[in-house]
């Protein structure tokens, strides 16, 4: 363990009293693209959804009229932004990228979950064909149903990745099983056993759930583990994202290039679905994306572990942090050691939000945009605000030489999750919302 005397002391003393903070990173090569060296590339993990799409569509009905594509819509802000915006349109236009609508997982963690089992089934399938000699049997043949049936597939989760793996998992056959932290919320785990997954609870946060899944998998030949702090196919598998992002942008005139900067903000746990999708983005347009990662002030994990400066993991606990958030999907003590390295010269900032923002952030958008989300996925709202109305932030945009072009500037906030969240929910995450809002104005 490294010391947290590696960080700053006013930036140690800003995350230990929970002040939101912007941490900008000094290492940041807007050229960088990341240093990713997986036995695979995104490029074939977008090919392994579009060979499955086919199948996706007749298992999952939700999925037949977007013909077995997992991809969510990207939402002009413009009342949002009226409402939130402290330069009212001056610094730019806003965007909300809905995965929080993505179907079947309702989450962020569709894509790069169903990429995984699917590439875990794939394999399977290939190896099956090789013992017998026939072709490779469909994806939903009877066939490939009674091979599944004997292997499970587990992950440990605060709650989507679960749900993600889970559901998927359970549609192919697979048996599924789903390690959960305490903090999990009961819902989650409610819907998981009615689509007949087995939820292993533990005591303790989110490492201990994926620590002792990946060793009850590791025990069992017939068992496959799903690893959030290690796994390169969620990691690619959440890469697809840019291609689609890039396809919207087009499609609503939004230009990227020098003149027209990208700045996109990721709500960030443990680090595998915002920074997949920030390697995306880099490989996508380069020089002319800026990402930046928003943690809960409890659970900033990414930014500690960045800031350290080095890879010896540290973690949130290390810096007397509790990492207790109502942003279940963001409570994530340790980043993942096999992000976080790759984030080094490509992320070019973090910034931290407390609960109550959240909340107020829900509220905000549902009153103006009609659009409920779950309080994790408003992390990235005041990204924006950080940017250009503080000085870390203006110091940031000069170095990167995006200060002048900001009026043509797209912002795209990265909405992760909400659209399984159960009414009720939504109706208590408002009303706190409505209270702390209402609260603020007076
Ligand atoms: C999982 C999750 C994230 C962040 O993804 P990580 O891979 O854990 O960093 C963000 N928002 C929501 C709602 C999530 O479920």
């Amino acid at each position: 363990m490294s010391l947290p005397n590696a960080l700053p002391p006013d930036l140690l003393r800003a995350l230990r009293d929970k002040t939101e903070t912007l941490w900008v990173n000094d290492r940041y090569q807007p050229r960088a693209q990341g240093d990713f060296e997986g036995a695979e590339t995104m490029q074939q993990a977008a090919a392994r959804l579009q060979r499955h799409a086919d199948v996706m569509a007749r298992i999952f009905p939700e999925l037949r009229e977007a013909a077995g594509q997992v991809q969510s819509p990207l939402l002009p802000l413009a009342q949002l932004q009226a409402e939130l915006d402290t330069r009212q349109g001056a610094a730019g236009t806003w965007y909300l990228k809905c995965d929080h609508a993505l179907p079947v997982a309702g989450s962020v963690k569709a894509r790069g979950g169903f990429h995984e089992v699917l590439s875990f089934a794939e394999r399977l399938l290939d190896a099956h064909a090789a013992k017998t000699g026939d072709a490779v049997p469909a994806l939903d043949s009877a066939e490939a149903r009674a091979l599944f049936s004997t292997y499970t597939v587990a992950v440990g989760s605060t709650g989507n990745l679960g749900l993600g793996i889970g559901t998927i998992s359970a549609a192919l056959g697979f048996r599924a099983v789903v390690h959960m932290s305490s903090d999990a919320k009961q819902w989650k785990k409610d819907r998981l056993r009615a689509n007949g997954t087995d939820v292993v609870e533990h005591a303790g946060d989110y490492a201990r759930a994926v620590d002792a899944g990946r060793q009850l998998a590791d025990s069992d030949p017939h068992a496959y583990f799903v690893d959030d702090e290690q796994s390169e196919a969620l990691f690619l598998g959440y890469a697809v994202a840019a291609d689609e992002l890039a396809a919207q942008l087009h499609a609503a005139g939004r230009s990227v290039d020098a003149a027209h900067p990208l700045f996109v903000y990721l709500p960030c746990g443990v680090g595998g679905a915002p920074g997949g999708i920030a390697y995306g983005l880099k490989q996508r347009f380069g020089e002319f994306v800026h990402c930046v990662f928003a943690e809960p002030v409890a659970s900033p994990c990414m930014l500690v572990q960045l800031a350290s400066g080095s890879d010896a993991p540290l973690s949130v606990y290390d810096i007397g942090l509790d990492n207790r958030t109502e942003a279940d999907g963001l409570a994530v003590g340790l980043a993942s050691p096999l992000v976080a390295p790759l984030m080094r010269d490509l992320l070019a900032g973090v910034f931290t939000v407390e609960d109550d923002r959240l909340f107020r952030d829900i509220h905000a958008l549902a009153t103006t945009e009609n659009v409920l989300i779950e309080p994790s996925a408003a992390a990235g709202f005041s990204g924006p605000r950080w940017l250009t109305d503080t000085a870390a932030g203006l110091a940031l945009l000069d170095r990167i030489g995006a200060r002048a072009a900001l009026p043509h500037a797209t912002h795209v906030l990265w909405s992760t999750g909400g659209a399984l969240v159960p009414q009720a929910e939504h109706d208590r995450f408002q009303a706190r919302g409505l209270a702390l809002s209402t609260a603020a104005a007076h």
